[in-house]
């Protein structure tokens, strides 16, 4: 693109912006850097000047950057959410990089959350990178969800899904919910403590049982890719509040057929988690 074009479609995003946006709404606003940079979103009715300002206000919490952080990660950062807080205590292996997208052949050996950050301030320097080298649990656990205004569980455990339901459920902190596995993918919002909405905990029993992981099953690259990013586009719906999320959906995709189906999902009200509330 030239100056010229740039200079052109500055203008007319800053247009659109003063017949869409209240003067509040401007104040305190972007910079002709980041108009630019957001155009494509601020173009977007349901986006403007109001919901791009949102992102860069946002806080997004991501547990695991593997397979579906790491294109989470990506694209959040790209699309301009103001921070980003990254836990996963473990390190690069080569046999990670076939679907970990934000690590390359240099990082291995290196932390995820040191290879991830230094990723997402390469490509998008207003996005403030926050990483913790950390198995997030307990108190640090709670403290996280509750400073963070959407949560991405990205982690490949039961005890870390359920742990990280129990915090989202006590701080009424909505969840984005991701899975991978083979050629198959689901992804889940719970905003406990809204609209009679289900925990991750209603859905599945506490049974001890270890969830099956990539490491043992396989998983084909872009199933990680696929769910990771529908993570990422129901974390910037509930952080703009536009659009009907996930809540009370589970949506699932069989790569293989290439189907997708959807389950309305129910409150269980004898929850060990959520019941009580
Ligand atoms: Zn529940």
């Amino acid at each position: 693109m030239t100056s010229a074009n740039h200079k052109q479609l500055l203008q007319s995003v800053k247009n659109f912006g003063i017949i869409h946006a209240s003067l509040t709404q401007l104040s305190g606003a972007m910079n002709d850097t980041q108009l630019l940079r957001y155009s494509r979103q601020i173009m977007l009715p349901q986006v403007d000047i109001a919901g791009q300002q949102k992102l860069l206000n946002a806080k997004i919490l991501i547990i695991g950057v593997g397979g579906l952080g790491s294109p989470a990660a990506l694209y959040l950062a790209a699309a301009g959410v103001g921070q980003i807080t990254l836990y996963d205590d473990d390190q690069v292996d080569l046999s990670n990089l076939q679907r970990q997208i934000t690590h390359y052949m240099d990082d291995i050996g290196t932390d995820k959350v040191i290879s991830t950050q230094q990723t997402l301030n390469k490509l998008n320097p207003d996005v403030k990178v926050i990483a913790y080298k950390q198995r997030l649990a307990g108190e640090d656990l709670d403290l996280a969800v509750s400073e963070a205004d959407v949560v991405l569980d990205c982690s490949d455990n039961f005890s870390t899904r359920f742990a990280i339901n129990a915090a989202c459920v006590r701080q009424q902190t909505p969840l984005v919910s991701g899975a991978a596995i083979r050629f198959e993918g689901q992804v889940a919002v719970f905003t406990s403590g809204q609209n009679e909405s289900p925990c991750y905990q209603c859905l599945y029993s506490d049974s001890g049982e270890e969830l099956q992981n990539c490491a043992t099953n396989g998983v084909l690259a872009p199933i990680t890719g696929i769910i990771g990013c529908i993570q990422a586009l129901e974390a910037m719906k509930l952080i703009m509040q536009v659009g009907e999320t996930l809540a009370g959906r589970l949506l699932l995709l069989d790569g293989l057929t290439m189907e997708w189906q959807t389950m309305r999902l129910k409150r269980n009200p004898s929850c060990p988690c959520c019941g009580g509330h």
